[in-house]
């Protein structure tokens, strides 16, 4: 059929998590998973809000590469709302949520990048209802209530991120900055963390989420599928690690644990997918890993990204 495709083979390992999952999919299971792919994702609508962002997460969607996001979006979803790539502007656009509201649907899948004010509405707000205007959290209330499914994607929408650090010497979080699942405490939030999240991770999980298949979670709501190790485990610098050859200043050879490095404690799969389709990785690229996946982030040990360790 004009304009539609099923996904190839190599595009939906890709997605699912690369070697380890077509271990884990067998060839005759990821023919149905295609079908079934083709099936329910031209029915499941996807509405994506931005709270308290950077549009980062976003950003990094659209660099999907294998599939792109156009593909997935024209072939196997209906993104019927995203505040920055919507062409529709004003009452149009706020009418698609307005009236998946109203109609008591249930169908959609609610995507939510950012986080969620507590101290006012006003530090986030999406359209005006009747000349009210609508904070974000009333939005998530009401579309995450019924939602087939919640997905936070990114750090500020899982944990709170950076909206919500303490760092600040003015007391930090000043607008109250709280996650999609404190904002949902009766329904199991899908967390997709890191500033920004790989788009593989974000693709994916919508994709199994598209086919009713709920990822494995691990206790801080992650799919282990991406999350299951920590960054020091696949680390290109492992080997410099054992042999306690540690770099004393930026650029220098050796494991940058004693720059400040935080994989040991990060779980995340970067060190063998990567970013920019396969290019290079935080630590590989010899900036370090800032722990960008977990709760604590920005407030790690609450001392910055980075601590030089001594000796
Ligand atoms: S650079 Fe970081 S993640 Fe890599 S081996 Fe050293 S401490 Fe572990
Ligand atoms: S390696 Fe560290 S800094 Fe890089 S994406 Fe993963 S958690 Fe974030």
């Amino acid at each position: 059929m004009k304009g539609r495709r099923f996904l190839k083979r190599r595009e939906f390992i890709h997605l699912m998590g690369g070697f380890g999952a077509a271990l884990a999919f067998p060839n005759v299971l990821l023919q149905g998973c295609k079908k079934a792919l083709y099936k329910a994702g031209k029915q499941t609508p996807v509405i994506w809000l931005q709270g308290q962002s950077c549009s980062g997460c976003s950003v990094s969607l659209l660099n999907s590469i294998d599939p792109d996001i156009a593909s997935v979006i024209t072939a196997h979803i209906s993104l019927n709302f995203h505040q920055t790539i919507s062409f529709a502007t004003g009452d149009t656009a706020i009418n698609i949520i307005r009236q998946a509201v109203e109609n008591k649907r249930d169908d959609y899948i609610l995507v939510v990048e950012g986080s969620i004010p507590s101290k006012s509405d006003l530090y986030c707000t999406l359209g005006e209802i009747d000349g009210h205007h609508k904070g974000i959290r009333e939005w998530v209330e009401e579309l995450g209530s019924r939602a087939r499914a919640v997905v936070a994607v990114g750090t500020c929408a899982t944990y709170g991120g950076i909206p919500a650090a303490e760092l600040r010497a003015t007391g930090g979080n000043p607008t109250g900055a709280q996650s999609v699942a404190e904002i949902l405490p009766q329904k199991t939030v899908i967390n997709v963390p890191g500033c920004p999240p790989h788009p593989d991770w974000m693709v994916g999980t919508l994709v199994q989420v598209v086919l009713k298949r709920r990822p494995r979670l691990d206790e801080y709501g992650r799919p282990l599928l991406y999350f299951k190790d920590t960054v020091h485990d696949n680390c290109e610098r492992l080997q410099y690690y054992k042999q306690e050859v540690f770099a004393e200043k930026w650029g220098d050879e050796g494991c940058l644990y004693k720059l400040g490095c935080l994989g040991i404690d990060t779980n995340c799969d970067i060190p063998k997918r990567k970013w920019l389709g396969g290019v290079n990785s935080c630590t590989g690229s010899g900036s370090g890993c800032i722990g960008c996946t977990e709760p604590a982030f920005p407030d790690t040990g609450k001392r910055g990204l980075y601590e030089h360790k001594k000796g």
